[in-house]
């Protein structure tokens, strides 16, 4: 605790477009809580949309709130009642907690719970910070050979990990992505590492369909905004040779998820991660009359324990080196942090998620090896 600066540097949203810089007193951890020192805070879409827009559908700011919610740092202090944590540890964070044992938390479905508490949603404060306290049960211990980056980008990968789940994408899957950004790519990435055969993505942009391909796209389809929904989706038939059995639609555009629906396979599945207008024109009766399932992703759970483990070091890996062990101290200048918000963070987190991509291409050899072993 010696090492503490005095100060609590926090990020704080106070209104649409009024970001402020603030210092706030460093809390104590709770009987369940640890504290933290903030090492990584990735900056998402969503912090970017609460400062543009002071609201994202029915969550809304009304009170000032710090923004970050894809963080890893390390415990400085326990609370009395944490046992599996000690000062010291690196640890990823779950930024969404549940309030109540409910029905949902007792179905495994706690992102579900309407009381869950979440990092930078309002009204709940969030860790780009310095200091941060949060339940040590959704602290999970980082293994040595990952970086806190990449313990904190196990965020943005949980998204894909559900996405994949909830669209049942198993060994052989062929799957159509809709959008190629961090969302898509993280999908990307999890449908590889769960045994997806082939994999198409879609994009407006070449450039992120070329980072759609270094992270083991099978196949890229550069879009354009006058192309007909039911003429793309003939398109991934014909690029793919048959429709994919999964689409997982991560753009929240209106003909991208009539796209998605008219693309997949009878009998197959949709699932919608991108958020768009609240109200929006689907080929309903295509996807009932084909037995299209479409079904809806919101957040994750039950995810980080099982990243944090696929991410350790097996006897098939090579072994990686810590390099990015330095902790990023929080910019005093709001300038550069405004700038650091605005910038599209697309590039930044596409960079770190090779990293994160280097393991689950581990994954992929681990399998590779069984299936060797076992012939
Ligand atoms: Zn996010």
């Amino acid at each position: 605790a010696s090492v503490m600066a005095q100060d609590n540097l926090s990020v704080v949203l106070h209104a649409q477009g009024d970001l402020r810089l603030e210092n706030r007193p460093i809390p104590e951890p709770g009987p369940n809580d640890v504290l933290l020192q903030m090492h990584s805070v990735g900056i998402c879409g969503s912090d970017v949309h609460y400062w543009q827009h002071g609201r994202i559908g029915d969550y809304v700011l009304k009170n000032p709130m710090v923004l970050g919610h894809e963080a890893a740092g390390r415990v400085l202090k326990v609370g009395s009642g944490v046992t599996h944590l000690k000062a010291g540890d690196r640890v990823a964070i779950e930024p969404g907690v549940p309030r109540e044992m409910d029905e949902f938390f007792k179905n495994g479905r706690y992102n579900l719970s309407p009381t869950i508490f979440f990092c930078a949603t309002p009204p709940d404060d969030g860790n780009l910070c310095r200091y941060y306290t949060h339940n040590a049960n959704f602290c999970y211990k980082l293994p040595d050979n990952v970086t806190f980056e990449e313990g904190a980008l196990i965020e943005p990968l949980s998204v894909g990990i559900h996405a994949c789940r909830r669209a049942g994408v198993t060994l052989g899957s062929t799957v159509l992505i809709c959008g190629a950004g961090p969302i898509g790519l993280v999908s990307l990435l999890a449908a590889k590492a769960m045994g997806a055969s082939q994999v198409i993505i879609t994009d407006l942009s070449a450039e992120r369909l070329m980072m759609a391909k270094e992270l083991g796209a099978d196949f890229q389809l550069t879009v354009k905004r006058e192309d007909g929904a039911l003429q793309l989706a003939q398109k991934v038939e014909d690029t793919l040779g048959a429709r994919p059995q999964i689409t997982i639609e991560c753009t929240g555009v209106e003909s991208c998820v009539q796209t998605a629906i008219y693309a997949t396979q009878s009998g197959g599945v949709v699932v919608l991660v991108g958020l768009g207008a609240v109200m929006c024109t689907v080929p309903l009766i295509n996807a009932a009359v084909r037995e299209v399932d479409i079904r809806g992703v919101f957040r994750y759970c039950n995810t980080v324990t099982k990243m944090t483990r696929t991410l350790e070091p097996t006897p098939h890996c090579r072994s990686r080196d810590r390099q990015h062990d330095d902790r990023h101290e929080l910019d005093s200048d709001l300038r550069k942090i405004t700038e650091q918000v605005q910038r599209n963070r697309l590039w930044e987190t596409s960079c770190l998620f090779s990293h994160v991509a280097g393991y689950v291409g581990n994954f992929h050899n681990f399998f590779y090896c069984i299936k060797m072993k076992t012939k």
